[in-house]
């Protein structure tokens, strides 16, 4: 038995036994007296009954008739005149002079009750006044040995510790099976986290009701559960680093051997050299896309949003891009009406349209077309980069936030992707209160669209262009 349950049971059982004994002396105190007043009740309408014949008659004939009566019965009774001389007794006399020598002036017609200390005295008794036109001519007393009434006590006791016995062994199996009951999911969540804090988070722990116990142990598999994902995803993270990091050193490595070892013409060089060049630039745009998302995930990157004279932004973005486009020889068209402002970081806005652009370029073919627009519909900027271009096959779409997710893996490294602009957009656009949407058809092309919530002009003077 674990140690938890040992303290419970002990105290449930404590409490419980302290419960058990005070309320059997409470019941067997109250049914002794009751039973005593009973006995006294009988003696008393008992002696009353006698008092009223020997007020019809109160002559030697009646007299010992009544001690006859009672010289049968468990009962005694001691019957006196008006002096308190002993006319007749159905008891010796010396075995009861201590009691009827007490002065019994002044009690009622309906009797009195001369002793009922029943634990220290040898009877319990009563006395009636024998009233003949109005004048007491004497007094019945009546005696019950308490012998009687301690037998009967003894009996009662003699229940009651049976009784007793029988609560308390009760009480105990109950105890410990209750005290189980309770310490078995703790014990099973102890169990658990101890098996969480050693790595291993392959817990299942039953669900037990919706109480507080129940929710602690949803808690804990909750825990145990995202515990097991993030290991998860840390695995394949890693893996896809590693991956990502080990094709362009592969190519650095084995141009740089060619470069160093041959003899090559001017050409050739410049060619390899140029390869190795691109591959660095590759190692050094993962290194730091990782380092960006490494920022966000641990809160540490800090969003400055300003009033931001969106017209204008985007006036900019489209003279950077243009160029781009005319690379490609797609066409880029920009529909921004006037006078639209948003709340948002100018760098990381720049950063999202940046990688959405530049994913429309790449996954687009000559003759193509890219068309950014923003609306303001309800209070809520939506900025939307569509294109003609490949499209996202439907299966893949769930999975294109996700990072190192890339459609085609051989085309994409081939065009610079690594799967992390995407990933990168979701959290700057989360971090920016806003939402992101995509729509695609293959070989129709693609629509990325942003939410945010709409400022107000007035909120800043000094407008951010
Ligand atoms: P990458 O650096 O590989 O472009 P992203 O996270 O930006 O990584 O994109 C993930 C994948 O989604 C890409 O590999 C590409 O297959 C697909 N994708 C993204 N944007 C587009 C688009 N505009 N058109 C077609 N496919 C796209």
């Amino acid at each position: 038995m674990n140690k938890l349950s040992i303290k419970l049971g002990l105290l449930f059982f404590l409490i419980i036994f302290g419960l058990e004994t005070f309320m059997f002396f409470f019941l067997h105190s109250a049914l002794v007296e009751s039973r005593v007043e009973e006995e006294l009740i009988a003696l008393q309408t008992r002696g009353n009954s006698h008092r009223s014949i020997l007020e019809k008659n109160f002559d030697d004939e009646i007299i010992s008739h009544v001690t006859l009566m009672e010289s049968e019965a468990n009962t005694d009774v001691v019957i006196t005149d008006k002096n308190g001389e002993v006319l007749n007794s159905s008891i010796p006399k010396e075995r009861i002079t201590n009691y009827i020598e007490r002065p019994v002036n002044d009690i009622s017609w309906e009797g009195h009750i001369l002793e009922d200390n029943w634990k220290e005295e040898a009877f319990i008794s009563t006395v009636s006044p024998i009233e003949i036109n109005g004048q007491t001519a004497g007094h019945v007393y009546m005696f019950q040995s308490t012998e009687s009434i301690h037998s009967l006590i003894n009996r009662l006791n003699d229940h009651f510790l049976l009784t007793g016995l029988i609560a308390v062994c009760l009480t105990f199996v109950i105890i410990i099976i209750l005290s189980k009951a309770l310490t078995k999911p703790l014990i099973k969540m102890k169990e658990a986290t101890s098996k969480i804090s050693k790595g291993d988070f392959s817990v299942s722990l039953p669900k037990s009701g919706n109480d507080e116990l129940g929710n602690l142990a949803e808690s804990i598999q909750l825990l145990a559960n995202d515990l097991n994902y993030l290991k998860q995803e840390r695995n394949e993270f890693l893996a896809s680093i590693s991956h990502e990091l080990r094709t362009p050193l592969t190519y650095i490595k084995g141009y740089t051997d060619i470069v160093y070892k041959r003899d090559l013409s001017n050409e050739d060089r410049d060619k390899y050299l140029n390869i190795i060049l691109e591959e660095t630039n590759r190692l050094s745009d993962l290194v730091k896309n990782l380092f960006n998302l490494a920022k966000i995930d641990e809160n540490s990157f800090v969003i400055q949003k300003e009033l931001l004279d969106l017209t204008d932004f985007i006036d900019k973005i489209e003279q950077k891009f243009t160029p781009a486009f005319q690379e490609k020889e797609m066409r880029f068209e920009v529909d921004c009406p006037e006078g639209q402002v948003l709340m948002a970081d100018p760098s990381r806005l720049e950063q999202i349209i940046f990688n959405l652009l530049d994913n429309a370029i790449k996954y687009s073919s000559s003759g193509d077309k890219a068309i950014l627009t923003v609306r303001n519909n309800n209070h809520t900027i939506h900025i939307t980069i569509k294109d003609s271009g490949k499209g996202i096959p439907e299966k893949d779409i769930p999975y294109i936030f996700e990072r190192f997710y890339r459609v085609d893996k051989s085309r994409t490294r081939a065009l610079g992707g690594s799967g992390m602009g995407l990933a990168i957009v979701k959290e700057l656009v989360h971090a920016h209160g806003g939402t992101i949407k995509i729509k695609s058809e293959e070989n129709k092309g693609t629509e990325f669209e942003l939410i945010f919530i709409g400022a107000d002009k007035n909120e800043n003077n000094s407008i951010s262009r």
